[in-house]
This record gives structure tokens, sequence and C-alpha cells, in this order.
């Protein structure tokens, strides 16, 4: 690689590490990718690519060796790797960020202190931990780590609903069920200035606990508004987080607005960004991370963006598409029920 071209090192080699790639190769950055799929779908838009464990401390040397600064695309990495890393080079956003929000109970703790409101939670080791708060039930019970499209999630709507067969080896938190109006997101992009700059809200439709679609403008009033921009400008200072991140947020049927949780790096509901708007959520986190000079953004268009899942990526192969809709495909090899194949960006 060339010497006098900055190299982003990206962790996690799946779509928003591709899209991350598109992004940085605009602004003449230079990609390398690491990941622990040799498949890896950004394998196709990156300068370099490695393939190895996220433990592997040996292998991934010779990745941060040749990049001048490391970002990622997914929040489970190991923290060790991520602390490791950052003895020699710059990880942005900081491993400390990573420790906080990889775990659901420390994450939703944070909120909780900034005085932001987040669903009724509760940690639990065992099943009497349940018992003592049957309160919230019907609730959610959720892994603190490692989950993510709604997997090491599981319902219960009453106290027969526990397994016998959990035993509990790792902590969960449970969760009231919220009786939902909306989801909304919001993306904000924090600078090394300390500068925050946000999208407007972005409204979210789940199945299957897994992102449909998402749409601009979210249809919410203006109280709402407000609050979902300002906590999170809030969370993104509070965590001195640089790059961009995103705030998910219910709202109740009684129009009350809480934390789902933060996700900190760039976010599927961010997609309409790329051709929403002059500069998108990925572009935004180049330019911070790489402290680049931070451009005034300008909406283009409102837009909405479906997520194409398993076999449904064939039929919009097929496809052919107007000059106001945007078709990704990830590239991805092997089709899966449920897995995320590619979207459509449609502006309105
Ligand atoms: P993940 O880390 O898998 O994204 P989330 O906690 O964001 O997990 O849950 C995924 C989706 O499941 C949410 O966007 C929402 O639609 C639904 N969900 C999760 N927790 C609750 C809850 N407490 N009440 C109602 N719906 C929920
Ligand atoms: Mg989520």
């Amino acid at each position: 690689m060339s010497k006098n071209q900055l190299v982003l090192g990206i962790i996690g080699g799946g779509q928003l590490g591709s899209m991350l790639c598109q992004a940085a190769s605009r602004l003449k950055i230079k990609t390398f990718i690491l990941s622990d799929d040799k498949n890896a779908p950004a394998k196709n838009f990156c300068n370099e690519f490695i393939h190895c464990n996220y433990k592997n401390l040996e292998e991934i040397k010779s990745f941060f060796e040749q990049v001048d600064i490391i970002t990622f695309e997914f929040e489970n990495i190991p923290f060790k790797t991520l602390e490791n890393i950052s003895k020699t080079k710059k990880v942005l956003p900081s491993p400390k960020i990573i420790e906080i929000v990889q775990n659901r109970q420390t994450e939703k703790k944070f909120i909780n202190e900034l005085d932001i409101t987040t669903t009724s939670w509760a940690l639990i080791k065992s099943k009497e931990d349940i018992e003592k708060n049957k309160h919230l039930l019907p609730g959610i019970l959720k892994t603190c780590t490692l989950g993510y499209d709604g997997k090491g999630q599981y319902v219960l709507n009453t106290l027969n609903d526990i397994k016998d067969e959990w035993n509990f080896s790792s902590n969960y938190i449970l969760e009231k069920l919220v009786d939902l109006k909306q989801e909304i997101s919001v993306v904000v992009t924090r600078f090394f200035s300390g500068e925050c700059v946000s999208f407007e809200p972005i409204e979210n439709v789940h199945e299957n606990q897994i992102l449909k679609n998402s749409k601009i403008p979210a249809n919410i009033d203006k109280k709402i508004y407000d609050q979902s921009q300002s906590s999170a400008k809030i969370i993104a200072q509070k965590l001195d987080f640089i790059g961009t991140m995103c705030v998910e947020y219910f709202i109740d049927k009684k129009n009350n607005l809480m934390v789902n949780e933060i996700a900190p790096r760039v976010h599927n509901s961010g997609h309409l960004t790329i051709n929403a708007f002059i500069i998108s959520q990925f572009e935004n986190h180049v330019r911070a991370i790489c402290n680049l000079d931070q451009i005034k953004n300008e909406k283009i268009s409102n837009a909405e963006m479906i997520n194409i899942l398993g076999a449904d990526i064939e039929n919009y192969r097929k496809k052919s598409f107007k000059k106001n809709e945007f078709f990704f495909d990830y590239l991805k090899k092997d089709i899966k029920d449920k897995r995320k194949m590619g979207h459509l960006t449609i502006l309105k």
C-alpha cells in the first residue's frame, strides 16, 4: 500500500464494513478489513483483507501494523483484542465505550445514570431472580452479551415459561415488554472538536426482532423529535464518542420515549442516508475518525429503506429499478433464512 495514503483498518467484514470501505474510497482513504469469515462480503470492497480469529493476537498484529487508524463495524469484538490493539494504534471509537455497550446491563446502567429513560429492567443470574422480578412480566429475557437481530432473546409471558434446561451460565437482563406504538432511531456523529451532528429520527419497523424497513420522515410529534435528538447527543458526548453511532428508541402507546439500545457504530437504519443526504452516516464516520473536515450535511429527499432477507434477494437480483430506487446487493456467498442479503432504498 502506498505510504502517503491514509489506511483505515476495519474489524468486521459484513455489509456495514463494505459500506464503510465505499465511503473511505470516495475520500481516497485505503481500507484493510480483518474478518473471521473467509468469505466476508467486504472482501469485495476493501483494498486489503485478512482472515483470522478475533482472539488471535499474533495474526492481528500483522493487521494493525499496516494501518493508521482502526475502527469496527460490530460491537461484539473481544474487549481484550481491542484493548491490545489500542496500545499501539488508535482505535476509534474507544474500546472503553465498547466495554460499556457490549453488555446490556452496563449499557442500561450508563443510560439510566444520565437520567434518560430505558425500558424497566433487572439483572438476572438465576431462576429465583426472575421470580423476584415478576412485575417485569410479560417481558423479554436477553443475554447480557453477544445478542443481535433478536438472537439470545426469550419472551416470558408468565413464570411458567421458564425452561428447566436453562442453566444461567451467563447473565441476562429481564426487560418489561413495551406496548409499542413505534420504534425510531437517531444516528449521530461526533467529531474530535466535540461537535455532534445528527440525522433526523428514522422510523423503523421490525419483524421477528429483525429490522424490516426504515423511513424518513418519522411520523412523530415535536416532543419526541426533540427528545430523541437531544438524548442521542447527550449519550454521544458522555461516552466521549468519536465517529458515528446510533440510539434505538421505543415509543409506547402513551407516547413515552425510551432508549432501547445503543449501537456504537454505523447502523442498519442509517442505510438510507447514503441516498437521502449529501453525506451518509458512513462518510461522516470516516471523516470523524480520520479527523477530516466536517461538511455541512443536506437532505436530498425523504426515503424508505427495505431490508432484503434470505432467498428474497434472488427476486431482487432479477428486477429492474426506477431512477429513484437504489438496490444494494451485499454479495454474500450463502443465502440463509433471515440473513440480511441486501437492501433497497427508495427516494420519495
Ligand atoms: P438486538 O440487539 O437483537 O437488536 P433489541 O433489544 O434491539 O435486540 O431487540 C430487537 C427488537 O425486538 C426490537 O427492535 C423490538 O422490535 C423488539 N423488542 C426488544 N425488546 C423489547 C421490549 N422490551 N418490548 C417490546 N419489544 C421489544
Ligand atoms: Mg436492536
